[in-house]
């Protein structure tokens, strides 16, 4: 079962294979893993004694960056992301990633974001479209639409405790749509990175 990968140099953690979402551009549509390593589909999801062992276990060597990403939203798990985070930064003091769809507190309503400060180094957020309408074709989200404005939210929200915020976009909108994307990130002043289509499952962030 893998809950601890490295992908360019760093170390990768997948701790749920749930997400409230169905993006149209899901890498889990197009195979079972990333570059080369072992199934991403977790037989369950790893406890926290499981997750401190994989931890302990896995060859960290040079290795200076975590991310939170794997295949499905880790805000599933906040709780656990929370005490994963608070214990790599007491193990090893690495720089940490959480890559997000955004919708962790209407998967959770009652979770405090707040619980991320000093924790979460950089978050990644998935912006997806310009607008509710479209991110709800292009995300497919449970919770409808109301999860766009969700998502802008809890990126504002992260800029006051978090010292890297960003947001991302894949190319499958038009460019028209990265242009509306572009605008919104300006206006929020939350930059934006527009990652590029992929179905080899080699390059993914
Ligand atoms: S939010 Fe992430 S894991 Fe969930 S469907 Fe979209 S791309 Fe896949």
């Amino acid at each position: 079962m893998t809950v601890f990968y490295n992908f360019e140099k760093k170390m990768y953690i997948n701790i749920t294979n749930g997400c409230p979402c169905r993006c149209v551009f899901c890498i889990r549509n197009n195979g079972d893993s990333v570059y080369d390593n072992d199934s991403l589909w977790l037989e369950h999801e790893p406890d926290f004694e499981e997750i401190k062992a994989a931890f302990e276990a896995f060859d960290k060597t040079g290795m200076t960056d975590a991310v939170f990403c794997g295949f499905g939203e880790p805000t599933v798990r906040a709780d656990m992301v929370v005490k994963t985070a608070e214990y790599i930064k007491q193990r090893s003091g690495m720089r940490i990633r959480l890559n997000t769809n955004g919708l962790v507190r209407l998967i959770h309503p009652d979770f405090d974001i707040n619980r991320f400060k000093g924790l979460i180094d950089a978050v990644s957020i998935s912006l997806n479209a310009p607008d509710a309408k479209r991110y709800n074709e292009v995300t497919r989200p449970s919770f409808g639409e109301k999860s766009f404005d969700a998502m802008i939210d809890f990126a504002l929200d992260m800029k006051k405790i978090c010292p890297s915020v960003g947001f991302t976009v894949v190319d499958i909108i038009s460019e028209e749509e990265i242009e509306r994307c572009r605008q919104i990130s300006e206006e929020l002043q939350i930059p934006l990175r527009v990652r590029a289509y992929v179905t080899d499952n080699e390059s993914y962030t």
